[in-house]
């Protein structure tokens, strides 16, 4: 485990907030920790913690315009902690972009799971691989981390990206659904895969003519994706 990195936990319970707090202490992270949304957002600001638990149930400032104010300004991993019916929030969550999602009640190992997950994925390595990708209109920059359609730039966060790069490797090939999820969040990936349709979604939103109908990612019905030009 990286001795060095800082998780920041926004959550408002604190027989919670202590056991997420202890669990990632004893894996070595830094651990900074915030009762409500402002003060989240202010610590935040201040430390650049490498990764950012948020409960979407706040007092105060909810959980969805917390992240909706983070995101304004960085790019920081974020998972969303969610009540187990509340479907709507992890949709929203995710589509305003978080991460990731952990719905209560959890483990703790499932917690230390994920955020290890989060936190690998989201290591961008700049400069070592000059690998550019065209596929049709899109245009990955794979070392610059540059992603261009119909020759204009649009901003991709770690992730899309890297599921963008995935299937326009294997351009015209089945991506699985499993192999999608085990290269992009991690083979300990304990979560359903909605995770991954909000990220094809949002995906689409940001290269395709019409979203609804997509002429570059398209669905194979059970099995996973596939790039097309
Ligand atoms: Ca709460």
């Amino acid at each position: 485990m990286p001795a060095s990195r800082t998780v920041l936990i926004i959550e408002d319970e604190p027989a919670l907030l202590d056991a997420i707090r202890y669990s990632l202490e004893r894996e070595g992270y830094v651990v900074l920790v915030a009762d409500d949304g402002l003060a989240g957002l202010e610590l935040e600001r201040r430390n650049s913690p490498d990764l950012v638990l948020l409960d979407l149930m706040l007092p105060s400032m909810q959980g969805l315009d917390v992240l909706r104010s983070l995101r304004a300004r960085s790019s920081v991993p974020v998972i969303v902690v969610t009540a187990r019916d509340a479907e709507a929030d992890k949709v929203a969550g995710l589509e305003l972009g978080a991460d990731d999602y952990v719905t209560k009640p959890f483990s703790m190992r499932e917690l230390v799971a994920r955020v290890g997950a989060n936190l690998r994925r989201s290591t961008i390595e700049v400069g070592n691989d000059d690998v550019i990708l065209v596929g049709g209109d899109v245009e990955l920059d794979v070392g610059r981390h540059v992603a261009t359609v119909r020759g204009i730039e649009v901003d991709l966060r770690p992730k899309e990206f890297a599921l963008l790069e995935m299937l326009m490797e294997r351009t015209g090939k089945l991506v699985t659904r499993d192999d999608l999820i085990a290269e992009i969040w991690g083979y300990d990936y304990f979560g359903d895969t909605k995770t991954l349709d909000v990220h094809v979604k949002r995906v689409r939103s940001k290269i395709e003519r019409d979203p609804k109908k997509p002429e570059h990612i398209v669905t194979v019905r059970g099995m996973g994706y596939k790039f097309i030009i």
